[in-house]
């Protein structure tokens, strides 16, 4: 009898963690949090805890090295993954790092790499701890592992949304995907015509938003300082409508979102614009922003209303009002997931 064949691509990539998740049990008493959310949770003392995540790049899916330097390459690996232990309230404090790669790099490129890796280290007053290289036939893969402290009841989960709790986030949205438009275009003119210069005067901040982008560590700083701690907690790495939901499912809520209070840079806007893109689409579903997406209590909206970089975009609702969003013009949809699916 044949064993029964499920393609990746129908079970998805949530799809699999959760079977992954489903499959594995936890036996150790300071394994206190596992799979699920941005990073794992494991017990230090009777105070505080360690948080763990790891995220791997593969090249040609999360990166194209004809218009990312490896510099910015190493650099946006260690964001990504600090992002992750700053999603969870925390501060983050070692990575480890695992690359494979073939002969087609020199030791001048693997270093350069290493110059991004190293530059986000001093940034983020982080120490690379570790790690392993290996060969590799299919280009080349990176995998990071961060780990931070937390003090624990500090940590936020993805779960603790409440009815009535301010949904907010942190920034801008939508300036990475826009970069990657602008990057992708201008690889096609030089392709087509390896003789052009790249246009992208003017396009400085979002350009710069894919290939260095920050992960805000300074957020989870200015929280505590606000005297605010909030009740859930995502980074935007797949975009909004994503992340909303996996926080809507994690807590057993629902909410509304308005786009009226969504932030958009202006640049960001424009390029929309001229790519023929809704604004409201990428920002919704762009992803890489790696801004945060949190939800506060009613009581602490005085403490962040005029807050530069702190943008309440909406509400909880009960599980059984569903995610939806108010578009400008007062009408309500439903909120669909359309991030990246790698498989
Ligand atoms: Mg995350």
């Amino acid at each position: 009898m044949e064993t029964p064949r499920t393609e990746l691509n129908e079970l998805g990539e949530f799809g699999l963690i959760e079977r992954i998740k489903t499959a594995s049990t936890l036996r150790n008493t300071t394994s206190l949090r596992g799979i699920g959310d941005d990073a794992a949770v494991i017990k230090k003392d009777e105070k505080n805890v360690f948080l763990v995540s790891t995220d791997t790049l593969a090249e040609g899916i999360h990166f194209d090295l004809t218009y990312v330097p490896l510099k910015h390459l190493g650099y946006k690996a260690v964001v990504v993954n600090l992002s992750d232990i700053v999603a969870m309230n925390g501060t983050p404090e070692q990575i480890t790092v695992a690359l494979a790669c073939s002969n087609r790099f020199s030791v001048e490129a693997i270093e350069e790499l290493y110059q991004g890796i190293l530059l986000a280290c001093d940034h983020y007053n982080v120490d690379l701890v570790g790690g392993d290289t290996t060969t590799s036939r299919a280009g080349l893969i990176l995998s990071i592992t961060a780990l931070g402290t937390a003090e624990a009841d500090k940590v936020v989960y993805r779960s603790g949304a409440r009815t009535n709790d301010i949904v907010c986030v942190s920034g801008d949205l939508g300036g990475a995907y826009m970069g990657l438009q602008v990057l992708e275009r201008e690889k096609q003119s030089f392709l087509a015509n390896p003789e052009m210069q790249p246009e992208l005067e003017g396009l400085d901040y979002i350009v710069q938003r894919q290939l260095k982008p920050e992960a805000r560590v300074d957020m989870v700083k200015e929280l505590a300082t606000l005297g605010i701690l909030p009740t859930s907690m995502i980074d935007i790495s797949d975009g909004l409508a994503s992340e909303i939901l996996h926080l809507c499912s994690s807590s057993g809520k629902g909410a509304e979102l308005f786009e009226d209070k969504f932030p958009i840079d202006q640049m960001t806007y424009e390029t929309a614009r001229e790519f023929d893109l809704d604004p409201l689409t990428v920002m919704m579903n762009g992803g890489e922003d790696y801004e945060l997406l949190f939800t506060i209590k009613q009581e602490d909206f005085e403490k962040i209303k005029n807050h530069p970089s702190i943008n309440p975009i909406g509400y909880m609702k009960e599980a059984a009002a569903g995610v939806n969003l108010i578009t400008k013009a007062g009408n309500s949809f439903p909120i669909k997931a359309q991030g990246w699916k790698h498989f």
